[in-house]
């Protein structure tokens, strides 16, 4: 029975917010880190808007989801628009 040098609970899932980009190259306006994701995990909802062209798009999202996965559903998004 070995004694525990620290009671501290280890932290709560970090936020990775610093090491993961949340800023993006914009596909209307072509500006690059432009468009910003903003994750609401209470709403599941991710937002994604773009500085320069106030583009917007949102998206539902699961706990798993992170700034890329809106900003790749976002490309694919337009691209399906572009398709027609
Ligand atoms: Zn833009």
């Amino acid at each position: 029975m070995g004694k525990r040098k620290s009671k501290r609970k280890p932290p709560p899932k970090q936020k990775r917010v610093e090491a993961l980009s949340l800023v993006f190259p914009c596909p209307f306006c072509s500006h690059d880190r432009s468009c910003e994701v903003k994750i609401d995990r209470k709403a599941n909802v991710g937002t994604i808007e773009c500085r320069m062209c106030l583009e917007t798009y949102s998206t539902p999202i699961h706990y798993l989801s992170e700034p890329i996965d809106v900003y790749n559903s976002w490309i694919d998004a337009c691209e399906e628009q572009n398709r027609d």
